[in-house]
């Protein structure tokens, strides 16, 4: 699988300096090196672009290098709310969508996401595009949670959900391997889905609404 993704980055990515700045500061941060690979990043702005979405909801927000990729894929209209646990990471995330020309376009709530999104069903709120990417045991409660958001014929995009490859693999004890076994297994069959898993990065789940 890495032999495959450095393959797609080497052949399909462009060289960001926006983006490298992020994976710079997370690193002279300390951070985790958890951001989505760069060919999922570029997936991220055309799969926004494509969609013509709008309001884009993002949860797990670490320094921005999804924010900025989803931003990306939006016009002037377009705003992102992304949910994230950390305040110290909501605001460094702030900072690089700000420096990348998103300031305007983007808001951030901190705290557990499953709070956050209660709130936001709480306003009314709806989403015609949701990138999930916060604490994978929480997936499958993302996941109701988005569709109780989602306009019909939204798109609702989920990170590692290959889980490094351990999904397929039968016995393999790899952390997460269970909960995103569970969640593929949920969206695949899902009513209300129309799903697909793409092998790019560590995997990433598409579904669209049908409500
Ligand atoms: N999407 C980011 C990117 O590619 O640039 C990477 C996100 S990282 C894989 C996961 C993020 O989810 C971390 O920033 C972490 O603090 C956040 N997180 C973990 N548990 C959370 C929770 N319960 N609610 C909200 N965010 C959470």
């Amino acid at each position: 699988m890495e032999e495959i993704n450095s393959y797609i980055n080497k052949v399909f990515v462009e060289q960001d300096e926006v983006l490298e700045g992020v994976l710079a500061a997370i690193n002279a941060q300390g951070m985790r090196p958890i951001s989505v690979s760069p060919a999922s990043g570029k997936l991220l702005t055309m799969l926004v672009a494509m969609t013509e979405a709008e309001r884009v909801l993002e949860l797990g927000a670490l320094g921005g290098y999804s924010g900025i990729c989803l931003a990306r894929g939006f016009g002037e209209k377009g705003h992102l709310t992304s949910l994230e646990l950390e305040q110290d990471y909501a605001e460094l995330a702030n900072a690089h969508l700000a420096k990348a020309g998103f300031g305007s376009q983007v808001n951030y709530l901190t705290g557990p996401a499953l709070d956050s999104l209660a709130q936001l069903k709480g306003q009314r709120r709806t989403f015609d595009f949701f990138f999930i990417d916060a604490d994978k045991e929480n997936y499958e409660n993302y996941l109701a949670a988005c569709l109780e958001l989602a306009e019909n014929g939204a798109l609702i995009v989920a990170d590692n959900v290959l889980a490094g490859g351990s999904v397929a693999e039968a016995g393999e004890e790899r952390q997460h391997t269970e909960a995103m076994k569970k969640f593929n297994g949920t969206a695949s069959r899902h009513p209300q889905l129309e799903s697909i898993l793409l092998p790019v990065g560590d995997g990433l789940l598409v579904a669209r609404v049908k409500k």
